[in-house]
């Protein structure tokens, strides 16, 4: 067995975890994928799926936003640490298929997945969706540093649950609103003060199909 590759620190006087600063929790597999359940059995599918994606993409973008301070990354740096970070915490085995950070798309595989291990291998569906919304978020603050907004959508495409050899993630962009940086950008600056790495892109809009 190997030790976590994630930093722990434990403040003696209150229990309290912390990662990189961040406050964390320790929690039995299990307990989440039944709060997961229980949450797809009260609100159904599709509602469950729309508060996760959101929810879900706000704290990535949190932590992006963390990280990249606390460590002094270019957006793209972040990104990569953020699902690097994800499968050291044990959520799954995160890959990047392939990444446009300036087009704000990617498609990404998840090996091991919680969600997946939990439901098995004959759930027949994608049981995965609450990790879209992690791909939404950290893509949303690669764009937020080259200055840009955009409409983006993340969608698990296979699922190991049903049958498929890992879990898949398609992540588009639609509606890119770029612009040049100003003065009054600074608080979207990479931390050490140097231009991003990330150009704005262009603007650019299609329908979803
Ligand atoms: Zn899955």
């Amino acid at each position: 067995m190997a030790a976590p590759e994630v930093p722990i620190d434990v403040e003696p006087e209150t229990g309290i975890w912390r990662t990189d600063g961040l406050p964390m929790i320790y929690v039995p597999r299990h307990f989440l994928v039944n709060n997961h359940r229980a949450m797809e059995a009260a609100l159904g599918i599709p509602a469950h799926r729309a508060i996760l994606t959101q929810s879900g993409d706000a704290s990535a973008l949190h932590w992006c936003e963390k990280e990249a301070q606390t460590h002094g990354l270019d957006a793209e740096a972040t990104f990569r640490h953020y699902l690097r970070r994800l499968s050291q915490r044990g959520w799954g085995r995160f890959s990047i298929l392939a990444l446009d950070p300036a087009a704000g798309s990617g498609r990404f595989a998840v090996e091991h997945s919680v969600y997946a291990l939990e439901y098995g291998a004959d759930a027949g569906r994608c049981v995965c969706y609450a990790f879209e919304g992690y791909f939404t978020g950290a893509m949303r603050y690669v764009l937020r540093r080259a200055g840009c907004e955009a409409a983006l959508r993340c969608t698990e495409v296979a699922c190991a649950a049903a049958g498929d050899r890992a879990c898949h993630f398609v992540l588009e962009c639609r509606d890119i609103r770029g612009h040049q940086r100003s003065a009054s950008d600074r608080d979207t600056r990479a931390p050490n003060g140097s231009e991003p790495v990330t150009k704005p892109a262009p603007r650019r809009q299609h329908e979803w199909k």
